[in-house]
């Protein structure tokens, strides 16, 4: 896996590499270049400087120079190429006539050739393009020269490297930028309100994982918000039947049209109970999303609590003829529990279970392992299909809504409270199930540490 910091690596070491063999490369070719000039320069000068001097040794002074080098064949090509200065600076030869006789004493000529006979400087050459150019000295020495054209080859040579660099980092960064420019639009959308929002994941590195957290995020606050309208909804929903019953009923009390009677007095209780129940339910969902659910935990042996579930549901089993039992070795470690709070899930879980099942079985069971202990509810009932399985702890979910037990309607909340409240208790249960032959609902509870 390639991190972040790894292709920052990456990309400085090839700007750096890429700019320094450019380098290199051009410097290194001009240098070449020069130097070979350089030494023929070198090797030039005393042949040129000698011919010069033996006109002038002839003569004993410069006339007839500029005769005598239009004639010299050896100086074909040299002759329009230099300016030759007396010992006084004064401009002897060039082949721009404008500048013959002028005195340059006052210049700093620098460089040149010098032309000497017997120690005693009589007279310099220099390179005619420099001095029609205009510049001060119109040929530095060939030392100078080569240094100077050197440097400026290795300037032009870091500047397009520079220049490189510059292109480099600019499409590096913006490639590993691109990323962070989608996700500040994302979230930049997010916070505007549309939830769900996803963005490209280009690598597996920082922020690779930065975008993939992004997108699960997002679509877990798409969820929940998701969630969180269907709650209310099915809140409003669940609070106005009953409400709408009992206000039929109080209403035709009131005014003389409906006549008291024990059975209806029964259903207005009934329907008063559901509603306090749904409230109760909500109440403890929200204290448990809270993390403040109230629990008063203690050792608790895991059989007796299964007992006590058990024996609570053995008289509607018997009239469903279904058979009840607990399943649990005798020394147990123990969990550290609410009563009755886990009573109210095992309770549950074994509702559930009767409500499913009719003439079979249903299994209460206990298992110790190393740190925690399996609770199971286990019966021989109608079973759940695969895609329910997955929504059976939401809130408000319902199988089938038609599937109501004793005509009272169901909430959907007992297996999300059963839920909250195991895991108020550190604890995780699930749920297994094969349609039409049964389900299985485990429960895991850290034992007691020692
Ligand atoms: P409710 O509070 O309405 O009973 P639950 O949250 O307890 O709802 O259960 C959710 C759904 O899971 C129910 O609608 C029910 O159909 C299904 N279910 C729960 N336990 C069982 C079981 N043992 N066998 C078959 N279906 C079950």
């Amino acid at each position: 896996m390639r991190t972040l910091a790894v292709k920052f690596t990456l990309a400085f070491l090839a700007v750096g590499i890429s700019g320094a063999l450019l380098v290199a490369a051009i410097s290194g070719l001009r240098t070449r270049q020069e130097f070979a000039r350089f030494v023929t320069e070198r090797r030039g000068n005393p042949l040129l400087a000698d011919l010069i001097l033996g006109h002038y040794t002839k003569n004993n002074s410069w006339n007839g120079f500029g005769e005598w080098i239009d004639n010299e064949p050896l100086l074909d090509v040299v002759r329009r190429r230099i300016v030759l200065v007396d010992h006084d600076q004064t401009v002897v030869y060039s082949p721009l006539p404008e500048y013959r006789g002028i005195n340059t004493a006052e210049q700093d000529l620098g460089g040149g050739i010098p032309i000497e006979k017997d120690g005693v400087r009589v007279g310099t050459v220099y390179d005619v393009n420099r001095f029609a150019a205009g510049e001060r000295f119109p040929r530095p020495s060939p030392e100078s020269f080569f240094l100077r054209n050197v440097n400026q080859a290795t300037g032009l040579a870091a500047l397009i490297a520079g220049l490189l660099a510059l292109a480099l980092g600019i499409l590096l960064s913006r490639a590993l930028t691109r990323p962070l420019r989608e996700l500040t639009s994302a979230t930049e959308e997010m916070s505007a309100g549309k939830l769900g929002g996803q963005v490209n994941v280009y690598s597996q590195d920082e922020i690779g994982k930065l975008a993939s957290s992004f997108n699960h995020m997002s679509s877990e606050l798409a969820q929940a918000s998701r969630l969180r309208k269907q709650m209310t909804a099915d809140i409003a929903h669940d609070l106005r039947t009953p409400l709408t019953v009992l206000r039929g009923y109080t209403e035709g009390l009131r005014d003389g049209s409906i006549q008291g009677r024990e059975d209806l007095y029964e259903l207005l209780h009934q329907e008063v109970a559901h509603l306090q129940r749904l409230v109760e339910d909500l109440r403890t969902l929200s204290l448990a999303d809270a993390g403040e659910l109230p629990l008063q935990r203690r050792a608790v042996d895991p059989k007796a609590l299964l007992e006590r579930a058990g024996l609570a549901h053995v008289v509607l089993a018997k009239q469903k003829n279904v058979d009840l039992s607990v399943n649990a070795p005798e020394m147990l470690p123990s969990v550290v529990v609410d009563l009755e709070r886990m009573t109210q899930v095992l309770n549950n879980l074994v509702t559930n279970a009767l409500r499913f099942t009719s003439e079979g079985q249903i299994i209460l069971s206990a298992t110790a392992h190393s740190s925690f202990v399996t609770l199971q509810v286990a019966d021989t009932g109608i079973g759940i299909a695969g895609d329910e399985l997955h929504h059976i702890f939401d809130r408000f979910y319902r199988v089938d809504r038609s599937r109501s037990r004793d005509g009272l309607a169901q909430s959907g909340l007992g297996l999300a409270i059963a839920k909250a409240i195991v895991e108020a208790h550190d604890g995780t249960i699930q749920a297994e199930s094969t349609p039409g032959k049964g389900s299985r609902f485990s429960i895991q509870l850290p034992k007691q540490a020692n």
